[in-house]
């Protein structure tokens, strides 16, 4: 098994990243943006933690599950990405499913825009992440990394010495 919610969501940003990341290549990343977005993850909903509970996938990590509610929670920093964060969540669901747990329901928090999203697995969705994860395989098993696909993501992203410098 090659995919991982970390791959599904690279498949939404960029094929090369997705490429390089399964490769298991990977480049330092210093900027604000993530000390910041672990800043969020630990501070912001400390005290509601308690509810929440880590899922091990194999491949993919839960890090906020509520038995009680059948929720998953991911705690993200802008809206910037948010096709990707949504795709990334609906993979959860899949994983779930196919573990016996029907029915889960996904929430994307933003806690600076004080925005939640709900995401369920619905009919349509479920077949897009089968086709994910065939699109995750096909390109990692490509000989060469993708082309270069300038994006207004590339400066955000770790790999941009090593695509643009
Ligand atoms: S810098 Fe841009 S092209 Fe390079 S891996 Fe990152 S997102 Fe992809």
């Amino acid at each position: 098994m090659t995919h991982s919610a970390t791959l599904i969501s690279y498949l939404h940003l960029c094929h090369r990243k997705l490429w390089l990341h399964a490769r298991h290549i990977r480049m330092e990343h210093n900027s604000d943006t993530v000390a910041e977005g672990k800043l969020i993850g630990e501070t912001t909903y400390q005290r509601r933690a308690q509810k929440w509970k880590e899922l091990n996938l194999g491949h993919s990590k839960i890090d906020h599950y509520d038995p009680q509610t059948n929720t998953i929670r991911e705690v993200k920093k802008s809206t910037k990405l948010e096709h990707a964060h949504v795709a990334q969540v609906q993979y959860y669901l899949y994983l779930l499913e196919k573990r016996g747990i029907q029915g889960a329901t996904g929430l994307i928090e933003y806690p600076k825009q004080r925005k939640t999203r709900e995401v369920v697995l619905d009919e349509v969705s479920r077949r897009e992440v089968v086709g994910w994860i065939a699109e995750v395989e096909r390109i990692t098993q490509l000989s060469n990394c993708p082309d270069l696909v300038k994006k207004s993501y590339c400066r955000s992203c770790s790999f941009y010495d090593f695509c643009f410098v």
